[in-house]
């Protein structure tokens, strides 16, 4: 075991020994108009009228999040905003304004940051959300996107990682897997590969944040708790175990996949692993009342012609665990963790 003294680079902490770190160095004591802080998809801050403001930030590195081989510019430009848009559908709240900071290298092509405007604007557009400042900077090695996000929702309608209950049902959005599987055949591309699995590929470079979904969970009061799966499932649903005192048990048979994820896994088991730990899917993950199941299935499907799948069920104690068919095994959390590589 490592002691404290052991520890010499980022990479021993990891990111949530950083996230720690960060929180250990600044007051504990918030003040009252700050409702959550540092630990959940955005903050909440009280404001003088009747809705409280959501902020989140997200960044992008060339590198680590995207190569030209995996993104486009204009591809990049959805992208980085969709990330963000995702974490306020996550807290039931409304996308406002954007702040967008940008890095750049100087031999980088005009053409570049024109195209990543054509892909910004698009879902900025779609969303209403209106770009109201930011930073650009010469970055030499890489391109880098940082992008803060204000939104709004009415108090009581903001979801929180904290609220699953036991005996909750645990829903997602949709099909998982779908994004790392289009990752696989960007990475891989031979000539052709692609064909065929551009419904993959486009759930990696444009995913669509589950904007009317996450609001409408949380103005119905269904939704206990709530997080989207940027980092997957099973690293995303022990964020919200950890923050609500709970544990959860995951039906493998039910995790919902796409066909094509399938096809070019070429075995539902090995496609399992994508949408267990891949990422990115940006599908909505939340607990809500089993009472309630069918008012869940006819609110998602009324929303987006496909109900949301119940994945599992909210226990007690700590820990997530999958049900196989004869066995329940721990379901360590194999996310994409950052500092780790
Ligand atoms: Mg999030």
């Amino acid at each position: 075991m490592k002691t404290t003294t052991n520890i010499k680079t980022l990479k021993d902490l990891g990111e949530a020994g950083i996230i720690r770190l960060i929180q250990g160095r600044v007051s504990q004591k918030l003040p009252s108009y700050v409702i959550k802080g540092i630990g959940d998809d955005s903050a909440v801050l009280e404001t003088s009228g009747d809705r409280v403001l959501l902020v989140t930030t997200d960044t992008l590195i060339e590198g680590i999040h995207f190569t030209d081989q995996t993104l486009s510019p204009e591809a990049l430009g959805w992208k980085a905003i969709a990330v963000n848009i995702s974490d306020i559908a996550a807290m039931g709240g409304t996308p406002r304004t954007a702040f967008l900071s940008i890095g750049l290298k100087a031999e980088s092509k005009a053409s570049f940051l024109e195209s990543f405007m054509v892909g910004f604007n698009a879902l900025a557009e779609k969303t209403g959300i209106v770009l109201a400042g930011g930073d650009t900077v010469e970055c030499p090695s890489h391109v880098l996107v940082t992008i803060t996000l204000l939104g709004d929702c009415l108090p009581g309608s903001v979801v929180y990682r904290s609220g699953a209950r036991v005996g909750d049902d645990v829903w997602v959005t949709g099909p998982l897997g779908n994004a790392a599987g289009g990752l696989f055949v960007l990475r891989n591309k031979q000539a052709g590969a692609s064909l065929g699995y551009e419904f993959l590929v486009r759930a990696h470079q444009k995913p669509i944040p589950r904007l009317d979904m996450g609001k409408a969970l949380g103005e119905s009061g269904l939704a206990h708790a709530m997080i989207d799966i940027s980092d997957g499932i099973s690293k995303d649903l022990g964020h919200i175990c950890e923050q609500s005192g709970v544990g959860a048990v995951l039906q493998e048979a039910s995790i919902p996949m796409s066909s094509e994820l399938i096809e070019l896994a070429g075995a539902r088991q090995k496609a399992l692993q994508w949408a267990l730990h891949g990422g990115e899917d940006y599908e909505l993950l939340f607990t809500a009342s089993t009472a309630d199941k069918e008012k869940v299935e006819s609110l998602t499907a009324k929303l987006s012609g496909r109900p949301a799948v119940k994945v599992g069920t909210v226990i007690p104690g700590n820990g997530i665990f999958l049900a196989q068919k004869k066995a329940k095994v721990p379901l360590e959390g194999g996310g994409y963790l950052h500092f780790c590589k």
